[in-house]
């Protein structure tokens, strides 16, 4: 029999790429998502294949699945900071009554799920780099906060229909993960860059760009995420790439990567945008036997690819 897993979030860039990667280990996957900040485009390839369904759904909804599950993931949230803010309340339902309606589901169906959390429960981080034990420093009432608290709530009820309910559980807590099917308007650095140098637009950082960043290919993110589901660990696990770059030395390697001639310009730096972000992966290499394998030249140059395919229309149509 073959193995059933619910991904949400499956039109969004790690959800599509999550349900890709467990048709191809055999799994059986139905996708899940309102297509509030995802694309149909991300899906179009899996639209034949018979070992996998979609149900459009918002998962602050009651969720209803006919039949037996025997995993869950759960990707759907808003993820970046334009994203978020854009839909803030949205954001604190998706990771509140959201992970609450699935973590119901995966104890009527005795599944097993995976949730996904982010370094963004680190807030601004005071500990460098970041271990699973650190506890964060997030300003709950700042712009970021709808995101980071409804990520911390996520952990917190997850850990209590654990103990609780003896639910069989797993979280992830991703760092900035980047590759194709990143949708090219939705703010997050490695987009913004190369669609700005693809326009021929000069590149924006924010503040003077010596925060830092740990990019971690989107191939190595999944396989972290894979192995997490199937082991046997139910406490947070970092997974993300630890090589620390500064926003400045990144946008210098885009302009290198894409061959612009356009500048630097300067804006400012949102509120509580962290100033360093590393993750320590000791944990994941320990109970994972994980870490990343792809560098930021060979994911880049993969990212740069994808983008480039993207239409005129595409790269210039405007979401804001
Ligand atoms: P994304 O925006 O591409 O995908 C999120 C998907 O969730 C979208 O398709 C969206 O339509 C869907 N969604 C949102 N609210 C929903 C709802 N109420 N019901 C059903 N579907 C809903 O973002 P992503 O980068 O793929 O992130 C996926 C998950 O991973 C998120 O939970 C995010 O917090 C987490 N994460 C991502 C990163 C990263 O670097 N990409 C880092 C940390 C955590
Ligand atoms: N950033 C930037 N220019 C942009 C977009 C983002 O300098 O056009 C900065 C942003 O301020 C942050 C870093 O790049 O310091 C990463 O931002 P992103 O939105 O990708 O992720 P997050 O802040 O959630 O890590």
């Amino acid at each position: 029999m073959m193995k059933k897993i619910l991904i949400t979030g499956a039109a969004g860039f790690l959800g599509s790429h999550l349900c890709d990667r467990f048709i191809n280990e055999g799994y059986y996957v139905i996708g899940m998502d309102n297509f509030i900040t995802g694309d149909k485009k991300n899906l179009f390839h899996l639209e034949e294949n018979l070992c996998f369904e979609f149900i459009e759904h918002d998962v602050t909804e009651f969720i209803n699945i006919e039949g037996d599950l025997d995993y869950i993931l759960h990707f759907a949230s808003p993820a970046s900071p334009i994203d978020y803010l854009k839909i803030p309340i949205q954001t604190l339902k998706v990771g509140s009554l959201g992970t609450h309606n699935l973590l119901g589901l995966a104890k009527a169906k005795k599944a097993r799920i995976l949730i996904a959390s982010t370094s963004e429960v680190y807030g601004d981080p005071l500990v460098h780099p970041q271990t699973e034990n650190y506890y964060g420093n997030v300003n709950t009432i700042g712009p970021r906060g709808v995101y980071d608290e409804a990520k911390r709530f996520q952990e917190s009820i997850t850990m209590a229909y654990h103990r609780f309910h003896g639910l069989e559980t797993r979280i992830a807590r991703i760092f900035n993960t980047y590759g194709p099917r990143m949708r090219l308007n939705d703010g997050r650095v490695i987009p913004a860059f190369i669609g700005q140098a693809l326009r021929g637009e000069d590149l924006t950082i924010f503040g003077d760009g010596s925060q830092t960043r740990s990019f971690c290919y989107v191939d190595d993110q999944v396989e972290g995420i894979y192995k997490l589901l199937l082991s046997s660990y139910g406490l947070p696990v970092n997974i993300g790439n630890p090589h620390e770059i500064t926003i400045k030395e990144f946008a210098e390697e885009v302009i290198k990567l894409t061959g612009t001639t356009q500048n630097i310009v300067y804006k400012e730096l949102p509120q509580d945008d962290p100033l360093q972000r590393q993750p320590d992966i000791s944990l994941a290499k320990k109970q994972l036997n994980w870490e990343p394998k792809i560098n930021r030249e060979e994911g880049m140059a993969r990212t740069y690819e994808y983008f480039k395919t993207l239409s005129k229309e595409e790269l210039f149509k405007s979401e804001h």
